[in-house]
């Protein structure tokens, strides 16, 4: 249990603090080789080792899965006596506290890749995966064996479906208002017309009117074609534009074109009216938006951006420090999730290697472009990105973007209480030389290589920008990354809606064969991994935002913070339920990610 809380200019055992820093910097070491060149710790920390209960939720979800892949390549020779009793008997012993340390230990030491600790398994049960594409959609389907098969299956090709990805999705961080399109992407108000509900519209109304929309994929470019492990992936940066109709109330968007590269010379425009083609152009932007989930807003802005966080923390921020205590529980278990996603994840011949459209190393350059091509620490923090995006227009059903001002507005209350108990005027900061160097080192070269953290930058001079600054690491760590790894399991785990590489080129003409469709989509063993790995990940809610261990928080003046805290939450709970029921009855889709119940405290999965 954590000690009394104090500021370092008011801890009268100096020499304490001072030895357990120093302790605590011999376990957290910056590493800058594993995703290089940005900062991680170096290695796994015993203290960073998940919990038993963490374990067996993962467990529970291996088995499900393991069930699932039974049912589905058992072959003729399946036979349930063969299985080795004996030896999956011997893993009951990841049950104790003890057996299940040793085996995490092990898994991070071990240099097996995911598929080296899988497929022993799939052998024993004798069980056989088919592979090739698909014939028909029905195939693709028919991996959901004992998993459901997830909502989105049934509605994916709609228009209105694929316009609230944008806003709803896995991904609603790529939209923004513009007021017209520019020469790299000539949709002509001919073109504009031509769709069904905007004859009498015009471009330059809807512009004026914040009625439109660009997705611009551009940083896709750096993708390099990746073949693995069977067949060439044509990964794309495409553009896509929306608008919401004119004299709409709702304000729900709607598809008007696509264009599936950047150069207009190279890629024609197709809209709603191209049948196939409008298909297969959709599909791209899916595609497109599945890695740029996967890498920039996912695994780029929230795991790895927390992480040199968490090390500066523990290096900088004595273990009785008052925002050390605040920030501990937001970083439970990331550290050990972001190793073995660089370990086993985004390894060469890996998952994500095998999934993504790109060669594996293009798409760990455009995770770490994320950070550190193009970031600002300050610039995302979510009321500051959405006006950059210019999607502040609250006629825009935007549901992401509500919800996490609401559960932003929260935390920032909840931080600025209290730290407030313990920084009583700015000159308290000033005085705090712990915080002083963590903001330093937050930023550092020798450091977390944060970019655009401080204000100005690698400091913190007042209450107001400190508050700021934990609400977004707090939010990043909770809602952000809850908004972006929970959809992995009932929308990226059904392939067809969204396949993280498509094995053809996009479409080049307006009359595609009927065919074209499916047999762009990946191969059905590919499709499997990625149901498999989407359910996983998508899988594991280990604790809730705001639930902070029974008296964790020692300090007395705190409680009513805390309390007030709560009671927000639950309040935002019922806002979004209801605003779900009523989107519901309009025939809308519901969006249930920011559901403060279903957000964790931390990235732990
Ligand atoms: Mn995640």
């Amino acid at each position: 249990m954590p000690s009394k809380p104090l500021l370092p200019q008011n801890d009268p055992d100096v020499r304490k603090r001072t030895r357990q820093l120093a302790s605590s910097r011999r376990e957290y070491i910056y590493n800058y080789v594993y995703v290089k060149p940005l900062a991680m710790a170096d290695g796994v920390p015993l203290d960073s080792l998940p919990t038993l209960k963490w374990g067996l939720k993962v467990g529970l979800r291996l088995i499900e899965i393991l069930i699932n892949k039974i049912k589905l390549f058992r072959t003729s020779k399946f036979d349930l006596h063969q299985l080795k009793l004996g030896k999956l008997l011997g893993k009951l012993r990841l049950l104790t506290a003890k057996g299940f340390e040793k085996e995490m230990r092990s898994m991070v030491n071990s240099r097996k890749g995911v598929d080296a600790m899988v497929n022993p398994f799939l052998k024993e049960f004798g069980l056989k995966q088919p592979t090739g594409t698909g014939n028909s959609l029905k195939e693709y389907n028919d991996q959901f064996q004992t998993i459901q098969l997830p909502a989105i299956a049934h509605d994916f090709s709609e228009d209105s479906v694929f316009a609230h990805m944008r806003v709803g999705g896995p991904n609603p961080l790529v939209i923004e208002g513009i007021r017209g399109v520019d020469v790299n992407f000539p949709v002509t108000d001919k073109i504009f017309k031509s769709v069904k509900g905007f004859a009498k519209d015009s471009l330059a109304k809807a512009g004026q009117e914040n009625r439109l929309y660009l997705a611009d994929y551009k940083r896709l470019t750096v993708l390099k074609p990746g073949n693995f492990p069977n067949g060439k992936k044509f990964p794309a940066a495409p553009k896509a534009l929306f608008a919401i109709p004119p004299g709409q109330k709702k304000g729900h968007l709607k598809p008007i074109a696509i264009q599936c590269g950047q150069d207009p010379k190279k890629f024609p425009i197709f809209t709603p009216n191209d049948g196939t083609a409008w298909q297969m152009a959709k599909t791209t932007v899916q595609m497109a938006d599945g890695n740029y989930h996967e890498a920039v807003s996912h695994l780029g802005r929230t795991h790895l951006l927390i992480e040199p966080i968490v090390v500066a923390t523990h290096r900088q921020l004595a273990d009785n420090h008052p925002l050390n205590i605040l920030l501990l529980p937001h970083f439970e278990g990331t550290v050990f999730i972001n190793y073995l996603a660089q370990a086993k994840l985004i390894s060469p011949k890996g998952p994500v290697d095998k999934l993504l459209a790109g060669t594996i190393t293009s798409t760990r350059q455009l995770a770490v472009d994320a950070l550190d091509l193009d970031f600002s620490f300050n610039d995302s923090m979510p009321p500051n990105d959405l006006k950059n995006r210019r999607a502040t227009n609250s006629k825009l059903f935007y549901p992401y973007r509500d919800d996490s001002l609401k559960i932003w507005n929260a935390i920032h209350d909840w931080v600025s209480s209290y730290l407030g108990v313990y920084y009583r005027t700015d000159g308290a900061i000033a005085n705090d030389n712990e915080l002083r160097n963590w903001a330093a080192d937050i930023v550092a070269r020798a450091g977390g290589r944060v970019h655009g953290f401080g204000e100005p930058e690698g400091e913190i001079k007042t209450r107001k920008y400190l508050y700021d600054a934990v609400t977004m690491i707090i939010f990043t760590a909770s809602a952000q990354h809850a908004a972006v790894n929970f959809p992995q399991n009932d929308i990226m785990s059904y392939t067809p809606a969204m396949p993280l590489a498509t094995y053809s080129p996009a479409p080049d003409k307006k009359r595609m064969p009927a065919s074209a469709w499916i047999k762009s989509l990946p191969p059905l063993d590919i499709s499997e991994l990625q149901l498999s790995v989407g359910y996983l990940l998508g899988g594991i809610y280990y604790t809730q935002l705001g639930d902070y261990q029974w008296r964790y928080f020692v300090d007395k003046r705190v409680a009513p913070f805390l309390n007030q805290f709560q009671e927000r939450l639950e309040s935002i709970e019922d806002e979004i339920r209801t605003r779900n029921e009523k989107t519901s009855k309009q025939g809308g889709i519901p969006y249930d990610y920011l559901l403060p119940s279903a957000v964790p405290q931390s990235i732990n999965i």
